[in-house]
């Protein structure tokens, strides 16, 4: 090693230790690298294959995303052939430029100079050996980083990540210790050349920091998962001493005055002594690293009756008011963090602390100083707390029992009702919960129980494969599939499921699978390679519907952008038990052929790409296909095929429906059969209040003569609406049977007042005229009825009979 080799390592240990969390990482080690090679222009290139683009610097701000066209483009230095074979890092050195390959991680790292000045003498191997160096600080720095993404995100990736860096923790182990074997050797032999020692020590003390970090998170690993703590009865003032023993020495230059209070004499408690070491040093570590030169610490235990207070206080910079509750998250370095560290520390003491029983706080300002204090109870946690419960448990076991089991446990099953179709299954939970599992679904019902006074309910099935769609209301239902169990309460969801993935839209309030809650509005997409969140389709909108030519009931909306299908439940409840179609459509219509007339529930769902269903548009459809063909044929003047029309339709809908009836009423008049027509139209007017019905109810009675029910109909008609054309009208022609001629003119007149046009009002005031023996007027009025109406055939004959005299 030469003098200038050891420059050089200094560099880079320096660089690497500093810049580590930096921003700027990458490009300070182009500017090394540039500097090396003496070049004048270095660019980071930082390749991701997998979204097929590069991001480009040329100076630690400038960051350019790229393509990898545009890239081998910039670089005109050919392709990267020469490293797709490898990923080891390496370089390759043109004319005037020089690729070097950092390392291939999540992302494939290079730097790229140019212009070189001169053909620098470095010798290879040492090249090589620096670009190792880097290689192991990229790889640490992206498995951290993913690490603490994950983190963040909360998600199982975040326990697959934190498996695969402790079990490369635990080799890196070995190589560590490996290294400071070798840099002990080292140094032996460059006894006397002090640049190069000063190099080692660096080494050194960055060895030990990694293997401090490595020691730290494994630390954190072990305490949070399966801590073994053997508590025994120590003195916490010997362990505080201990720790002060080994720390003061290591930052004798700081200058910092150490204060303690109450270690004099022994203080008790139960703890396991080798993980309360660790706790504390670390918090006592910290009051000397974040300390200022020549300032103070001070270290009080304060014990109780239950319990032992531990407080480390110092003068330092102190801790960022608003950072206060970051500080134990791991991998948390503050702001003010200038000192080399993992951020480890804090969250291994916290959950050391914890696993004993007690708890650790901070108290602290900006510039001024940090207090830590920690409680841990004097008796183990473990004996109190079993105790505790034990006595706890014996005295109200027989209560929890009787009480739990009465009121909140669901133990006792209970049968669903089931309604089997063709269509699908639908399980009924006596609260009015429903599970609709269509044909396709291969499911298995696993539980159903509810409690005693019936107010909880748990329904558990197990979903293989198909479409299910839950409406709950009380009941709790689980929902398993292969990707994971749906829970909810108090909602309503779709859940889809194959082998490969399976979906669930809230339709209304929220679910839980996994770790991932989704709310109304949003679906759940679960692959055996994670789940995510969704936003759902919005419900179809200007959805209409009408019966066609030849019966079917046809349905139209508007289409949705991304609906990849749409999905329609046609059931005669609306509940949607009554399953009676399920169709799909990738069109936005559709229709069906629907034997009876009635009333019934449809669903429409727009489905997405992820074949979730979106939200529903629930409406209640007529279908009315029979009513319509009975009113067709009484039009054609076919009355018997009519009536046997209606009374289909009467009996499809299985009620009086009230249109029916009308349109039977009137059928029947229209036929002369006045009898008929009167006891219809009685049954309808007790049924709906319509002043049409009741005017051809009391139309039907003049037919029969029966002058004073019609008259007292039209009375009390007239009475509530006085400018009713159809009263008036219908009343001036029982005053016309009646041989009231004028009292006739009177009301047929104020019909053509308000309704100049009103059928047959010309021609019954064309009647009234003749009856008068004014023909001139008749034939005036009976035009006016032919022009208004061409097809009124008593209109045209009356007038054929006047013109021939
Ligand atoms: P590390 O010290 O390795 O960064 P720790 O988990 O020990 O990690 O601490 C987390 C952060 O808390 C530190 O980065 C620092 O910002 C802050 N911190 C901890 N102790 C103190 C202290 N005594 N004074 C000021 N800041 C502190």
């Amino acid at each position: 090693m030469n003098t200038n080799d050891t420059v050089i390592l200094q560099d880079l240990l320096s660089l690497l230790k500093e810049k580590f969390f930096d921003d700027s990482f990458y490009y300070n080690i182009a500017l090394f690298f540039k500097r090396l090679f003496h070049s004048k222009e270095a660019f980071v290139i930082i390749i991701d294959y997998v979204n097929n683009e590069a991001l480009f610097s040329s100076s630690e701000k400038d960051k350019e995303l790229i393509s990898l066209e545009e890239l081998s483009k910039k670089l005109e230095i050919g392709d990267l052939a020469h490293f797709t074979t490898s990923s080891e890092p390496g370089y390759v050195r043109g004319d005037k430029q020089v690729l070097i390959r950092l390392g291939k991680f999540d992302k494939d790292y290079f730097v790229f100079l140019r212009e070189l000045e001169d053909n620098s003498t470095i010798e290879e191997n040492f090249i090589l050996l620096l670009l190792q160096m880097v290689n192991f600080s990229i790889s640490l720095r992206v498995k951290i980083f993913e690490e603490q993404k994950a983190l963040e995100r909360g998600t199982e990736e975040q326990i697959r990540i934190k498996n695969y860096f402790k079990a490369l923790f635990h080799d890196l182990k070995t190589p560590l210790s490996t290294i400071a074997i070798a840099l002990d050797v080292l140094k032996e032999k460059v006894q006397g050349d002090r640049d190069a020692l000063n190099v080692i020590k660096q080494a050194k003390e960055a060895n030990k920091e990694f293997a401090d970090t490595i020691e730290k998170f494994l630390d954190l690993e072990k305490s949070r998962q399966n801590l073994q703590i053997n508590v025994k009865k120590e003195d916490i003032n010997k362990v505080i001493k201990n720790v002060l023993n080994r720390v003061i020495p290591v930052y004798k230059d700081k200058n910092i005055q150490v204060n303690v209070i109450n270690l004099e004499k022994p203080c008790f408690a139960e703890f396991d002594p080798f993980w309360m070491e660790k706790a504390l040093k670390n918090v006592i570590e910290n009051a000397f690293k974040y300390n200022v030169e020549n300032g103070s610490i001070t270290v009080e235990t304060i014990p109780s009756t239950d319990r032992v207070t531990i407080k480390v206080k110092d003068t330092g910079i102190g801790i960022h008011e608003e950072e206060l509750q970051n500080i134990f998250k791991e991998f948390y370095r503050g702001k003010n963090a200038s000192h080399s560290g993992s951020g480890l520390g804090l969250a291994v003491t916290k959950s050391i602390i914890q696993a004993h029983g007690g708890h650790i706080e901070v108290k602290s300002k900006k510039n001024n100083g940090a207090t830590f204090i920690i409680t841990i109870p004097k008796t183990s946690y473990y004996k109190q707390s079993r105790k505790r419960i034990k006595k706890f448990l014996l005295f109200a076991l027989p209560i929890i029992v009787v009480l739990g089991s009465i009121v909140y446990f669901p133990l006792i099953p209970v049968k669903l009702s089931t309604q089997k179709s063709e269509m699908a299954t639908v399980l009924t939970v006596q609260d009015g919960t429903t599970v609709r599992l269509f044909n396709d679904a291969s499911f298995s019902v696993k539980r159903c129980n509810r409690n005693l006074l019936g107010n909880r309910n748990i329904i558990s099935i197990n979903l293989m494969k198909g479409n299910a769609s839950i409406n709950s209301t009380k009941t709790r239902v689980y929902l398993k599939t292969k990707n994971g169990t749906v829970r909810d309460y108090g909602t309503e969801f779709d859940v889809k499921a194959t082998d490969k993935f399976s979906n669930t839209s809230v339709l209304n309030g929220k679910v839980s699978l996994k770790h991932l809650y989704a709310e109304k509005g949003n679906g759940i997409f679960a692959t055996e390679n994670g789940v995510k969140v969704v936003k759902l389709l919005h419900p179809v909108y200007n959805f209409s519907y009408k019966n066609t030519e030849n019966g079917a009931l046809q349905f139209s909306w508007d289409a949705i952008h991304n609906a990849k299908y749409y999905q329609i439940i046609i059931a005669k409840d609306k509940a949607l038990k009554n399953i009676l179609k399920v169709v799909t459509t990738p069109n936005n219509y559709a229709q069906f052929n629907i034997a009876k007339d009635g009333y019934y529930y449809v669903r429409i769902q727009a489905v997405d790409s992820y074949d979730l269903t979106g939200m529903p548009l629930d409406i209640k459809v007529n279908n009315e296909y029979h009513l319509k063909k009975g009113i067709e044929e009484r039009d054609k003047g076919n009355i018997a095929n009519a009536i046997s029309e209606l009374k289909t339709s009467l009996a499809d809908y299985g009620f009086n429906n009230p249109d029916v009836l009308s349109e039977l009423a009137w059928t029947y008049y229209a036929k002369g059969n006045y009898e008929k027509a009167v006891s219809i139209y009685n049954e309808l007017v007790k049924i709906r209040k319509m002043p049409k019905d009741q005017v051809r109810l009391a139309l039907s009675y003049t037919h029969l003569r029966d002058y004073n029910e019609a008259e007292t109909l039209f009375i009390s008609l007239l009475n509530k609406y006085p400018n009713d054309a159809d009263a008036l009208w219908g009343y001036a022609n029982l005053e016309f049977a009646r041989g009231n001629i004028d009292k006739a003119e009177m009301l047929c007149k104020k019909t053509l007042s308000l309704s100049k046009k009103y059928p047959l009002a010309n021609y019954l005031m064309a009647e009234i005229y003749l009856k008068k023996g004014n023909t001139t007027k008749a034939k005036e009025s009976l035009e006016k009825e032919v022009k208004y109406h061409p097809d009124c055939k008593e209109a045209q004959e009356l007038l054929k009979r006047i013109n021939q005299g």
